[in-house]
């Protein structure tokens, strides 16, 4: 559903007027600093008055018009990716959980579809560029509030016809670019710059400790987990950073283990929500020379294009101008 849609929706269901909604939604825009596009904040604000958005139906879709919380979806489309089998303990069962992601692109875009257990078993009998056609398959959001995809009892996979879906860009594969030629969607990109400010307000979002998907507060202040009902909620850092390389600078965001690493804070701190602990440690991070990798969105509340960061490191820049100096002197 487009946003104008849902706007439309929430109008229709509700005592809001189209003043308000609109209001809600740069509310909720401002609330989030930007972390959250126009798309997710109409999401939110359908969600917290009880606005049901979930589009019904079996006609093939396009994947940028997948979103989260879509039922019965169906797609053709090139398998982009496949990671390795994780697996991980369960409290409650002797056989291990297994989880494994795939990457599946059209020409519009690309998208995640998650695997457990047995249907880890589809990813043995395909391989990376085949195009397969998925039906019945259910969208979620992931934590940076795109949508993932993820088979239910009633999804049927099948190999389709090559010719169906062009060729696409493995967007886990990383570019080395300045900033200023950082400029494509959905894209892997690794730059260098500066950190030239971090950005604390708000810099939590609480999440299920069981399943680690965020959770949601309803009217009576209590945290509630779509798969796990109400939950003692933990908290999961979410940051940004400006970075300057001399060409641009660009918004990278840092969610988790990539924020507790920016930060140097320890893993408590941020289970715990501390923003004390945040506030100190950011102050130490501008002025650092750093690489980072990650994929790039487009952030409407900005106009501009953001890394969401997947791989952090701090360049050591006085070793490499030691050995600049040195190659001058030889
Ligand atoms: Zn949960």
């Amino acid at each position: 559903m487009e946003v104008e849609d849902i706007i439309a929706k929430i109008v229709e269901e509700t005592e809001l007027e189209e003043d308000e909604v609109r209001e809600n939604i740069e509310e909720k825009m401002e609330e989030f600093e930007g972390l959250v596009s126009e798309e997710g904040a109409v999401h939110l604000v359908a969600k917290e008055h009880g606005v049901q958005i979930a589009e019904q139906g079996d006609g093939e879709l396009k994947i940028e018009n997948v979103v989260p919380e879509m039922r019965k979806v169906h797609i053709k489309a090139r398998v982009v990716d496949i990671s390795d089998v994780n697996t991980f303990e369960r409290d409650d069962d002797e056989e291990d959980g297994k989880v494994q992601n795939l990457v599946l692109g059209d020409e519009t875009g690309t998208i995640r579809v998650t695997l457990w257990d047995e249907q880890t078993e589809i990813a043995e009998k395909i391989e990376e560029d085949d195009v397969i056609e998925i039906s019945g398959a259910y969208s979620v959001e992931d934590n940076q509030g795109n949508a993932e995809l993820r088979l239910g009892d009633e999804v049927q996979v099948k190999m389709a016809d090559d010719d169906d879906i062009p060729e696409v860009k493995n967007p886990n594969e990383a570019q080395e670019a300045s900033i200023i030629d950082v400029s494509e969607e959905g894209a892997t990109y690794r730059v260098r710059g500066m950190v030239l400010n971090v950005y604390t307000s708000n810099p939590f979002y609480t999440t299920c400790p069981e399943c680690e998907d965020s959770v949601r507060e309803d009217e009576d202040g209590n945290h509630v987990c779509e798969e796990h009902g109400e939950v003692d909620p933990e908290h999961a850092l979410a940051i940004s950073a400006v970075v300057d390389d001399g060409t641009d600078s660009i918004r990278g965001v840092f969610f988790r283990d990539q924020a507790r690493d920016l930060l140097d804070i320890e893993e408590d701190e941020e289970l715990e929500g501390d923003v004390e602990a945040v506030e100190e440690s950011a102050e130490g991070v501008a002025g650092k020379e750093v690489e980072l990798e990650g994929r790039t969105r487009y952030n409407d509340y900005f106009g501009r294009i953001e890394l969401i960061t997947n791989s952090y490191s701090v360049l050591d820049t006085e070793k490499e101008l030691e050995q600049l100096l040195d190659i001058m002197e030889a």
